[in-house]
């Protein structure tokens, strides 16, 4: 019988070595059941933010639960777009979350009552407990009389991927190599440790037998995707046809000028936003010595939402007009209302060229970004 806690933490390590000893292979866990509980891990994640309730679904075995997971991770790995990757990492962090902070409820309640035997999360009923937790990820983490304490490179390890200010060392006390924290930011920061867990090595290889085993559910997941507009049509790096505006920031980069926040912004986000990976990104800014490369990371990875539910996009042209970034306007700047839609039609020009063929799209919508 598979664990209540297991199935309900499946990127547990113990959880991973219960998979591997059950199959040799990830085709002999799908059936029916695993694949419709995997496909619905995945379209959850990007409909709702999350991948199930703190409780394992009614009706559902906890083997199913279990092997739903590894089963997920292989759909997302063979819809392989960066999106829907880091949606669906994201949602498991939040849904694990969201089940230590009930557990952890429970064991204050037993921990109050002093029963061992108080209300269960069904199944066998395990839940976890604060160790199993902080035990799990391998955090150090010490029980004071007035609260927590964190070792400090465990929490600038886990803090560097959140963007408000409470995560930010600065403002936290700070006492000889350990950081005050409360029980629920541990909770938090093993939320991001989840993601990181999750999203480790996605995509990943998925051998033919359990592709063609998990293919329905890819097909949906896939039209679950282009229904909700998910990804970016955008993959590819022609610099010559950049926008005139974002070209004037690339250059003022290597130029080694100061760009201001919101230009800043302006071109980190275009180039992310058009498929530029995160060191790319950092290797075209490192002439500039104003560009550190951990500041650049936190930015690039925090556009492409990587640290947090939302993807940014580059700012439309009437935003750029607003900041002073809309600069060397040419003919084409005169058809569209975004610099996304500019390289759009541009590309589409170079294909055209090169006999590729290609429809002329107008860039739609307002695609404001919003920091
Ligand atoms: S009109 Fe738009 S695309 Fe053209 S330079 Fe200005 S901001 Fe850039």
């Amino acid at each position: 019988m598979v664990s209540t806690l297991l199935a309900r933490y499946p990127f547990f390590e113990p959880a991973r070595e219960e998979v591997a000893e059950r199959a040799d292979q990830l085709v002999d866990v799908v059936d029916d059941e695993v694949l419709g509980r995997a496909e619905e891990r995945v379209t959850m994640a990007l409909r709702e933010g999350t991948t199930g309730d703190v409780g394992i679904p009614d009706g559902v075995p906890a083997h199913v639960e279990l092997f739903s997971y590894p089963v997920a991770r292989a759909v997302v790995s063979i819809v392989d777009e960066h999106p829907v990757t880091r949606r669906y990492a994201w949602a498991e962090s939040v849904t694990a979350r969201d089940r230590f902070r009930d557990d952890l409820s429970e064991e204050e309640k037993r921990r109050r009552s002093d029963k061992r035997d108080a209300k269960t999360a069904g199944g066998d009923g395990r839940r976890a407990v604060f160790n199993d937790v902080v035990d799990e990820f391998g955090l150090e983490v010490r029980r004071e009389d007035d609260g927590v304490s964190m070792e400090v490179g465990d929490f600038l390890e886990l803090a560097s991927g959140m963007s408000d200010e409470e995560w930010k060392l600065v403002n936290r006390e700070v006492t000889d190599g350990w950081v005050r924290v409360t029980r629920d930011d541990v909770l938090e920061l093993s939320r991001e440790a989840v993601r990181e867990r999750v999203a480790d090595g996605l995509p990943l290889f998925v051998p033919e037998e359990a592709r063609d085993a998990v293919a329905p559910a890819v097909e949906n997941v896939r039209e679950v995707v282009a229904d909700a507009d998910i990804t970016t049509e955008i993959d590819r790096v022609e610099e010559t046809e950049f926008p005139p505006c974002m070209k004037t920031l690339l250059a003022e980069i290597r130029e080694g000028e100061h760009l201001e926040h919101h230009s800043r912004f302006a071109i980190t986000s275009f180039l992310t936003n058009i498929g530029m990976e995160t060191d790319e990104i950092i290797e075209t800014y490192e002439v500039n010595p104003g560009f550190g490369e951990e500041v650049t990371r936190y930015q690039t990875d925090h556009i492409r939402g990587d640290t947090g539910p939302t993807e940014y996009t580059c700012p439309s042209c009437s935003t750029m007009v607003t900041y002073g970034d809309c600069r060397n306007k040419d003919e084409l700047c005169e058809t569209i209302s975004h610099p996304l839609g500019y390289y759009r039609k541009r590309l589409e020009a170079l294909d055209d060229e090169e006999g590729d063929g290609g429809e002329d799209d107008e860039e739609g919508g307002d695609e404001d970004g919003q920091e």
